[in-house]
């Protein structure tokens, strides 16, 4: 429903009472064939021939009573039971209808005709919930929600049972139709036009509802999924049959594939048909099953009106504390998708602002009194539409659009949910799948943006450093004792020249994450690398998607020290090949970096750089890298070390190569050595040619030569310099041997 009227008017009018099911409803109904009989050029607009069949199926045994709520200034002329009268009661505005006998068995399919007439009551609320007629306009119009379709027909008032067929028979005069749900045959007899509205989709018992006048059908069609389908708008031939009526209505064309591309989701009543029909006054607009009903033509009504047709009519709230379910939705469509989809780009912000502007200080989105369609839709101090609309906006801004609007779409396909009730439980779970993996929970958000009073407030804190930004951020509610809100918050970051980004922190419970990761420094303070170094004071909330403005904005040099820098993982990996180490790694962090070293030891403790390297982000927050060293030992080490901003530094682990080709270990003496050593060779190289090759620890080759092979060879070190050396022999079968040794 899209409500134009006033807050004040509500204070002169009769609160209506919501009946409690205190009836026998121990049946589901299946069909309903409804019928009526009306004028509505006849004051009040009497219904005549009323008749209501209703087939219903028994949920419990041993059933002897079934209930319907029916204002009781109405006329129950009898009440059918297999072709006969069954005794009843009708008082307190509900009939009972007691069996002539037990309907024995559970699950039973059985039926019971209501005839009955009478004028029903005028709305006396300022939404004109009800049966409305006029006689200068000669058109008349029902609008059962929340629960006034029993004012004008015996039923289920109810939001945990949907009907799963109606027949809506409404004969008048043959100078009018009627406008209703599905699809329609008509035909006149005698003075009399007989419209016959058929649905065949699951539908509220709220959402069954009629409209007559001298109707046009201004028809066109339209593609929904892959079906040609019409859409019949009813014009009040005397006054709207116009050029400038039918525009309005053609804006369906364009919004209806914009919905049904966001939504990934055909129109729910494709079968059938979508309308609007036209109403008189100036109360707004009910999307009706299939048929919105409107006083209201401009495109943000019809706009939110279809959007409805999925959020309210497909999926349908089961409870009026949280009617935010309908039509928070249709107002975030109204006002966002709409307008980002088909409008310019200025407008769809000056939407957004105005409709994050509009949610107060104190209001909740939870409805607590529903005792009046007025409380349910314009109560004070409630605000289902619009900040219903900003839950959604800021979960769209927490899980990202692409899985926002994947979560929408798997909520509208659920089986259980489609076409049928819904609640805030169901809403989270679909939200919740899509951040289940980084390990967010949904749980507080909800509760606190559904029952909790207000908004929040944030005092920023800022300090740029090259090529990053610490943020931390303090929250206050705006109503007094309202408490924690988790939500997300957008921070737009630039420095006016090519860096200007927008990162999303989630805040929980006074902790901050990454909105993209999950990852947490456990604080509220947080940093983001970022491609350059931020200039320009950082703005919270740029394009009004969450309820959180901004009390301060305050540059600080004092964040850095508050979070240390973490990396989340530093893999090492090394490969030997043939007398090569081949190393590779990779650095997954935020943060930046100065350098990157790359160390080794011959003994896993002892380590000396090799060489050093400029990290290379080669996709987001990840960093590869690789480097080959020489296989100068049996057992080699390697490891990271990374030097970080602020000239702090953390190791990778320690990666061990072990050369699987020596079969056997140099026996190097004396050892430290001074003048010259002496080495015991294995017999494998004890005969032909061999190679001796001499490096230092960095593997720079310090002496090469080839020499006789013989079980011991002296070698004369007298001219190096002290230092750790590698020696090493290959023999003629190149078969390799390694040792280590220390000049003093
Ligand atoms: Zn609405």
């Amino acid at each position: 429903m899209k409500n134009q009227l006033f807050i004040t008017l509500i204070s002169a009018l009769t609160a209506l009472t919501v009946k409690a099911a205190t009836y026998p409803s121990q049946y589901d109904i299946v069909y309903h064939r409804i019928s009526v009989t009306v004028d509505p050029a006849v004051s009040g607009a009497p219904i005549s021939n009323g008749s209501v069949t209703t087939y219903f199926k028994t949920t419990a045994p041993s059933i002897t009573k079934i209930g319907f709520d029916f204002r009781s200034n109405m006329t129950v002329s009898s009440v059918l039971y297999h072709g006969s009268s069954v005794s009843y009661t009708f008082s307190g505005n509900v009939i009972t209808i007691t069996f002539p006998s037990a309907i024995a068995i559970q699950g039973t399919l059985d039926s019971v005709t209501i005839n009955y007439n009478g004028t029903p009551v005028a709305p006396v609320t300022s939404v004109p919930s009800g049966y409305n007629s006029s006689t200068s306009n000669k058109a008349l119009y029902t609008l059962g929600e929340a629960y006034t379709g029993s004012t004008w027909w015996p039923c289920k008032d109810s939001l945990s049972d949907k009907i799963d067929s109606v027949d809506l028979i409404v004969t008048t005069p043959s100078a009018y139709r009627a406008a209703g749900n599905g699809l329609v045959t008509e035909q006149v007899v005698g003075p009399n036009r007989i419209c016959t509205w058929k649905t065949r989709y699951h539908i509220a018992t709220y959402m069954i509802n009629f409209a007559v006048a001298d109707y046009t059908n201004y028809q066109y069609t339209i593609t929904a999924g892959a079906v040609n389908m019409p859409v019949m708008n009813y014009l009040y031939t005397s006054s709207h049959n116009t050029a400038i009526y039918k525009g309005y209505v053609d804006v369906i064309k364009n919004i209806m594939p914009v919905y049904e591309s966001v939504l990934n989701t055909e129109y729910p009543f494709k079968n059938e048909k979508y309308g609007i029909a036209d109403c008189y006054g100036s109360w707004g607009a009910l999307e009706v099953q299939s048929m919105t009903f409107t006083s209201a033509f401009d495109d943000y009504t019809l706009a939110h009106e279809l959007a409805h047709q999925w959020f309210g009519d497909k999926l349908t709230t089961n409870d009026w504390h949280h009617i935010w379910l309908n039509e928070g939705f249709a107002q975030y469509f109204q006002q966002v998708v709409y307008p980002e989809n088909l409008k310019s780009p200025a407008t769809a912000a000056s939407q957004r602002s105005s409709l994050k502007s509009s949610v107060s200080n104190t209001s909740t989105t939870y409805v607590s009194d529903i005792s009046t369609v007025d409380k349910i839709f314009i109560g004070s101090g409630t605000q289902p539409y619009n900040k219903g609309a900003m839950i959604l906006s800021m979960l769209r801004s927490w899980l990202g659009d692409t899985k926002f609007f994947a979560a929408l779409h798997n909520y509208l396909i659920a089986p259980g949910l489609a076409y049928n009730f819904t609640s805030v439980d169901s809403l989270q779970k679909y939200m919740q799948a899509q951040v289940q993996s980084l390990g967010f929970d949904l749980t507080n958000f909800f509760n606190d943006w559904v029952y909790k009073k207000g908004r929040v407030t944030y005092a920023v804190k800022y300090q740029y450093v090259t090529n990053g930004v610490y943020i931390q951020l303090t929250q206050s509610p705006t109503s007094v004792g309202a408490g924690y809100f988790d939500m997300p918050v957008p921070i737009r970051i630039q420095n006016g020249s090519g860096l200007d980004t927008t990162v999303v922190i989630i805040d929980q419970r006074g902790k901050l994450y990454k909105s993209n990761t999950g990852y947490t420094f456990g604080t509220n303070v947080i940093y983001y690398g970022l491609s350059g170094t931020p200039t320009i004071a950082p703005v919270l909330d740029p394009n009004n998607v969450v309820l959180a403005t901004a009390s301060s904005i305050t540059s600080s040099a004092s964040l850095s020290p508050l979070i240390t820098l973490p990396f989340r993982q530093i893999s090492l990996d090394a490969a030997t090949d043939k007398q090569k180490v081949n190393l590779n790694w990779k650095i997954e962090t935020d943060e930046a970096m100065q350098s990157i070293v790359l160390e080794k030891s011959l003994d896993g403790t002892t380590f000396i750089p090799l060489n050093s390297f400029k990290p290379v982000e080669t996709s987001h927050e990840e960093y590869q890298g690789a480097a080959s060293d020489i296989l100068t030992n049996y057992v080699q080490y390697y490891r990271l070390k990374i030097i970080k901003e602020d000239g702090s530094f953390v190791y990778s682990i320690v990666k061990q190569v072990v050369d699987n080709s020596a079969t056997g270990r140099l026996r190097i003496s004396p050892n430290p050595a001074s003048n010259d050593i002496t080495i015991s060779l294995p017999p494998a190289f004890h005969s032909g040619q061999l190679k001796l090759l001499l490096s230092d620890i960095s593997g720079k080759l310090v002496k090469e030569s080839d020499l006789q092979a013989m079980p011991t060879i002296k070698v004369v070190t007298e001219a190096l310099t002290p230092g750790i050396y590698i020696i090493r022999f290959i023999n003629q079968n190149q078969e390799q041997l390694y040792g280590r040794f220390i000049k003093q």
